[in-house]
């Protein structure tokens, strides 16, 4: 999987700490009800509302990559193929991308050849 590592900051309580794992699995983390913080204090508020990602690191290779099922692959850094799609992005940092029109966002795996798989981000809508 494309695990990335996220340096958090609380804007509450000034603690940092690192969460791991894939850019959906964070903004699956960031999205949840409440938010107990490593720096001591507990909130029925989502955690987007008092942390700030002060870095993100690019995914690891995968050593024997395939693709997963149910995923969505596309190829956003073939030029040819993303005007074919009408797509134009915007780059997010750390080789994540964005679609400027349908607001998707793509993010990658690598394999051991270091080639970018990318695919698109699914995201959980919770509106609570
Ligand atoms: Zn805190």
């Amino acid at each position: 999987m494309s695990d990335r590592t996220f340096l958090c900051n609380c804007q509450k309580c000034g603690a940092e700490f690192e969460f791991t794992g894939t850019y959906e699995k964070f903004n699956e983390f960031m999205e949840s009800k409440s938010f107990n913080c490593p720096g001591g204090h507990n909130e029925n508020s989502r955690p987007r509302f008092f942390l700030k990602v002060t870095k993100m690191s690019e995914p690891k290779p995968t050593v024997e990559w395939k693709p997963a099922e149910g995923r969505i692959y596309v190829n956003v850094l073939d030029y040819q193929n993303a005007r074919i799609r009408g797509m134009q992005l915007d780059h997010l940092g750390s080789g994540l991308y964005i679609g400027r029109r349908t607001r998707k966002k793509y993010d990658y795996e690598e394999d051991a050849k270091g080639i970018r798989h990318y695919f698109e981000v699914t995201t959980q809508s919770r509106r609570d």
